[in-house]
């Protein structure tokens, strides 16, 4: 029985990780939940799983879970320092980091600090601190299972190779607005950013996958968990999201890892490898994919993938920097307040005018990222 904790348990990834183990009750179980603001789902997760201790992050919230909980032997806690310490619980098994953005950076740290294993969702943890996070593994012995759907296909890709990897392609949606320029880009609405055309996500990730940033937050993913330069990862675009990506090595073979477009198989990885298990979901039915399409991505409209490249050259805290600017800027176009076009101009200036670190440590991170937040 592997004994799971899972940072973010009420988002998107959170509740398909719940639905994961749901079926396979008799291999995991959940030991920790920690939520953000969410009180009543993780009032429901709470009471359906039985776990050891909850964390609800937004304070205010704490006496609403502690009351809904009180007649149960789950100790509840609440704010960003009780989800860290948790992660020193010894009967953890294992952390899946499913919070969205720079405040799961934290949490995942210390989880790695402990010697736990991490299955890893949080791209923005890899994004910000890929240096720090990847020491600290190395130094702790902690493997780092990806769940994004790309990163898992490129290690399935990589399991039974020792040598010879020439080139990451990662592939990507292209989102709702492939094909447009910038004149079109100019007068999306939120609502069409929120429609992507084959996945169901959190609104971050969803708007992240509309401007391409996504793509360019994981090619830094990439380059951390598969130690490879940014030189030698290709972004294809591939509008039916069956290649979850591929590898090519130096003999010309090229290893693709294909299925279905959900996250309920990588999370399930994550969770059961070195083993595969069985899995309730559809196959893939080749006959309904006649064609399969691949395409070079479209850099001019799409900025934010080209300022992702720039942010891994320049290295030190700059990807910490695009990170603060970009979570800033597509809360703000959720929120109605600037244009889709306007987050790549956001990004750009801040990475334009922060002041550079070279070797950041967490602290200079955490500093980076409130100041850019404040600009
Ligand atoms: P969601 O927005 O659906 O969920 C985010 C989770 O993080 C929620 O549980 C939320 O809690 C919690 N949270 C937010 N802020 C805080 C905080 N300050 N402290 C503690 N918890 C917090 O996001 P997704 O599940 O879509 O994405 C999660 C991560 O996984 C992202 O990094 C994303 O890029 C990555 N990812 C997602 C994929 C997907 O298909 N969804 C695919 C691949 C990667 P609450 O809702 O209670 O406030």
């Amino acid at each position: 029985m592997k004994r799971i904790a899972i940072l973010g348990s009420t988002g998107s990834i959170g509740t398909q990780a719940l639905n994961v183990i749901r079926r396979h009750r008799d291999l995991f179980a959940v030991e920790v939940l920690c939520a953000g603001s969410n009180a009543d789902l993780l009032i429901s997760q709470a009471l359906e799983f039985d776990p050891n201790a909850v964390v609800i992050a937004d304070e205010s919230k704490y006496n609403q879970v502690q009351d809904a909980l009180s007649a149960t032997d789950i100790k509840v806690y609440a704010g960003e320092q009780a989800m860290c310490d948790l992660m020193e619980m010894e009967s953890i098994d294992m952390v899946l980091a499913a919070i969205v953005g720079f405040a799961g950076l934290r949490p995942t740290l210390r989880a790695i600090e402990q010697g736990k294993p991490v299955a890893l969702a949080n791209k923005e943890t890899m994004v910000v601190a890929g240096a720090l996070v990847t020491a600290s593994a190395m130094r702790h012995r902690v493997p780092i299972l990806p769940v994004d759907s790309e990163h898992s296909a490129i290690f399935q890709c990589l399991i039974g190779e020792n040598s010879g990897l020439d080139k990451i392609l990662l592939t990507a949606s292209g989102g709702p607005f492939r094909g447009m320029k910038r004149d079109a880009l100019a007068k999306v609405t939120l609502e069409q950013a929120l429609h992507h055309p084959n996945w169901t996500m959190g609104r971050k990730v969803t708007i992240d996958s509309a401007t391409l940033m996504n793509k360019g937050l994981e090619v830094i993913e990439a380059k951390w968990l598969f130690g490879v330069e940014a030189k030698d990862i290709e972004v294809l675009v591939h509008p039916q999201s069956v290649v979850h990506s591929m590898v090519q090595f130096v003999d010309g073979s090229v290893k693709a890892q294909l299925g279905i477009p959900t996250m309920e198989t990588p999370i399930q990885l994550a969770f059961s490898f070195p083993e595969r298990i069985e899995s309730h979901l559809p196959r893939l039915d080749f006959a309904k994919y006649p064609s399969l399409t691949f395409e070079k991505p479209d850099r001019e409209a799409f900025r934010c993938l080209d300022l992702a490249y720039q942010a891994i050259e320049r290295g030190g805290n700059i990807p910490c920097v695009m990170n603060a600017a970009n979570e800033v800027a597509v809360q703000r176009f959720i929120e109605g307040k600037i244009g889709f076009l306007d987050i790549a101009d956001f990004v750009e200036r801040a990475m334009q005018s922060a002041s550079f670190v070279a070797n950041p440590s967490l602290d200079d991170l955490l500093l980076t990222d409130k100041t850019i937040r404040n600009q």
